[in-house]
């Protein structure tokens, strides 16, 4: 049997038939999930939190997408109003909604693959902190904000030799695209960098070496694979090795992290 991936959706309400927070997801997501031999599914927006804990229980992944900037208080105890006007927020129960999947996910040890927006969500459910504007708080020589070239590998990232990452895009380096306002400033506790560009932006993250001995499947990336993976392998491959991990959950197997 095919694994159930569950995956987080945006928010975008549209036209006559969906006047009310309504879900969208990209269908890249989608088609990348189910050439790695998953089945998708996507929820509907709501943090409530049986709905959560039962979705996650009949379920083998959870797929964190992209989206918006997430809110800054809920990772820092003040923000002025230029740094927040900076920012384009998600919906808010998109926020908690996603916390609640993420740290219920990770209590059943499923497997999680996190993109994005999604990457650094995970950070702040961890106890780590974001830059809350990228290019204001952390000027560098990398242009991390190029969404007409969404399609394209427009930046390098150098990867951690000893990772899940470099396992499965085979190399040292990796091009990757970049449409992001937001990044990872201090990884969690439990988690630990393994890609940086060249500017030294964080731009994947794993579980540390003591964390991933009682953990599930984990990787997070702030790239976008989805958008790559039809044109470059090695893209395709952060997909496969994700199913790969959540296949081994359907028989009822904890997947091995270092896999
Ligand atoms: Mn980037």
């Amino acid at each position: 049997m095919r694994p159930l991936v569950l995956v987080s959706p945006s928010i975008a309400a549209a036209g006559v038939e969906m006047p009310d927070p309504s879900i969208s997801v990209a269908g890249a997501y989608l088609e990348s999930v189910i050439r790695a031999g998953g089945v998708p599914v996507s929820l509907p927006l709501s943090d409530d939190p049986t709905l959560i804990t039962d979705a996650i229980a009949q379920a083998h992944g959870l797929l964190l997408t992209g989206g918006e900037d997430i809110e800054p208080t809920l990772h820092r105890s003040s923000v002025s109003e230029a740094l927040r006007a900076t920012c384009f927020l998600d919906h808010p129960t998109r926020d908690s909604m996603e916390l609640a999947l993420i740290r219920e996910a990770f209590r059943r040890r499923m497997p999680v693959f996190a993109i994005c927006r999604g990457h650094q969500l995970v950070n702040v459910a961890l106890g780590g902190s974001l830059y809350v504007d990228l290019p204001g708080e952390r000027p560098g020589n990398v242009q991390h904000n190029q969404v007409e070239r969404r399609f394209e590998a427009v930046h390098r990232v150098h990867v951690e030799s000893n990772s899940i990452l470099a396992r499965l895009v085979e190399g040292p380096k990796l091009g990757v695209n970049s449409t992001h306002h937001q990044a990872v400033n201090q990884p969690a506790p439990g988690l630990r960098a393994v890609a940086w560009a060249d500017d030294g932006v964080v731009e994947a993250m794993e579980w540390d070496s003591t964390a991933a001995a009682s953990n599930g499947w984990f990787l997070s990336v702030q790239f976008h694979p989805e958008r790559l993976a039809p044109t470059l392998a090695a893209h395709a491959r952060l997909f496969e090795g994700f199913i790969t991990a959540c296949r081994a959950a359907t028989s009822g197997r904890i997947p091995s992290p270092t896999s």
